[in-house]
């Protein structure tokens, strides 16, 4: 059978999208909350 390759993904924090995984975060995966820099900023100021 084929098996198809899935990227990891998870649900950003701020806008409940689920977004996939990126190059740019291959480093740390673990620690992406959120699915762009915008909704990381988005998400501070509304603390
Ligand atoms: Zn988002």
């Amino acid at each position: 059978m084929h098996h198809k390759q899935t990227l990891p993904s998870k649900e950003c924090e701020h806008c409940q999208r689920p977004f996939n995984w990126r190059k740019k975060w291959a480093r740390d995966w673990v620690q992406v909350r959120y699915c762009s820099e915008r909704c990381k900023r988005e998400a501070k100021k509304s603390r």
